[in-house]
């Protein structure tokens, strides 16, 4: 349920309505929004008697919220939700570009790429210290020495890191380095994993399941936002169908049905959702025209020595001409660089 405040609400009406949410058991969740503040009821199991808000003092009115997601639903907000990350933000109309190596390999590599990126304009560096591999025997990620060598390249470059948390005992460890938290597409609907971030204060992104729904993502972005944390932001990799001259299919119209069924952020990472580099630069300006509040992209100085995913890295001259194609189509829509 949502219940609606009037304008100009005291905060002690709102605190009143969140008490009784409370006290049945229910948690409230505090929308403010640039006209008035709503509270999202999660919890209850059938529908709740709207009457049981509405003659509260402050309370405009109490409606059921049909989406059976949520709180991540445009019905429960209708304002973007904006992410900050210091200095930076995703969506609010700023079109944010993340960055860097699939993994992080050695302290050069990873602070050679971060240079790279940031002077060309990126936002955020991304690369991974924990790696999800389809194999055992690939190359896994260097953990806690590769957290701290993201640190190192954030303090050369200012960058603020993006990197990906692959169980529930590592959060703790990924959460004091790292400013953002990536769950990657094998762990969308890993529901203790989602709920364990969804108890941090740091902001998550979430990527698209392979074979997940636009539906089933969001479903596990409310998984997140019910434990409390709304800073999340949603990418889109790719999906398996039939077609095999990409790696994924790159599923750009899931931009446009988020922004119509969320409030939160959208971006697209055309690397995996290509797995080919010569494809990247196009979908990156694709992504761009349809909308999105960003991108993730890969990026290498050596592809062919790269101990993952090499095949689909640009190569820091493209990410140039990447940022300079896109910068100008994310104009055209509204979105600035
Ligand atoms: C990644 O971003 O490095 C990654 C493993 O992506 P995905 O989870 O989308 O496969
Ligand atoms: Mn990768």
């Amino acid at each position: 349920m949502l219940i609606v405040m009037k304008q100009g609400v005291t905060e002690a009406e709102v605190a009143e309505v969140v008490e009784r949410v409370t006290a049945m058991g229910l948690r409230a969740h505090p929308i403010p929004g640039s006209l008035r503040t709503a509270i999202g009821v999660t919890g209850n199991q059938g529908p709740l008697e709207a009457a049981l808000f509405e003659l509260m003092p402050g309370v405009l009115r109490a409606i059921a919220v049909t989406q059976p997601f949520k709180l991540v639903s445009r019905e429960v907000r209708h304002d973007d939700t904006v992410i900050k990350v210091g200095e930076r933000q995703i969506g609010g109309g700023v079109f944010a570009v993340i960055a860097g190596p699939c993994a992080v390999e050695t302290e050069q590599q990873t602070i050679g790429i971060a240079q790279r990126v940031a002077a060309a304009g990126a936002h955020f560096l991304r690369g991974g210290a924990f790696k999800p591999r389809t194999s055992p025997y690939s190359f896994q990620g260097l953990e806690e020495k590769g957290l701290r060598i993201l640190v190192k390249a954030r303090e050369e470059t200012g960058l603020p890191i993006v990197t990906e948390v692959l169980d529930t005992d590592t959060v703790d460890l990924v959460a004091e380095h790292a400013d953002v938290l990536q769950i990657g597409a094998r762990n969308m609907q890993n529901y203790s994993l989602l709920k364990r971030v969804g108890r941090i204060r740091r902001p998550v992104l979430l990527k698209r399941g392979m074979s997940a729904t636009v539906d089933e993502l969001l479903m596990s972005a409310e998984y997140i936002a019910a434990e409390g944390n709304y800073s999340i932001c949603l990418c889109e990799r790719g999906v398996r169908t039939f077609s095999n001259h990409t790696r994924n299919t790159l599923d750009l119209s899931a931009v446009p049905a988020v922004k119509s069924l969320s409030h939160l952020p959208i971006i697209v990472d055309p690397s995996h959702g290509t797995g080919k580099r010569d494809k990247v630069i196009p979908m990156a300006r694709a992504a761009a025209a349809a909308g999105a509040d960003g991108l993730m992209v890969e990026v290498h100085a050596n592809p062919d020595r790269a101990l993952s995913d090499g095949p689909q890295a640009l190569l820091p001259d493209q990410f140039d001409t990447m940022m300079r194609e896109v910068r100008a189509i994310a104009a055209l829509v509204g979105r600035t660089l």
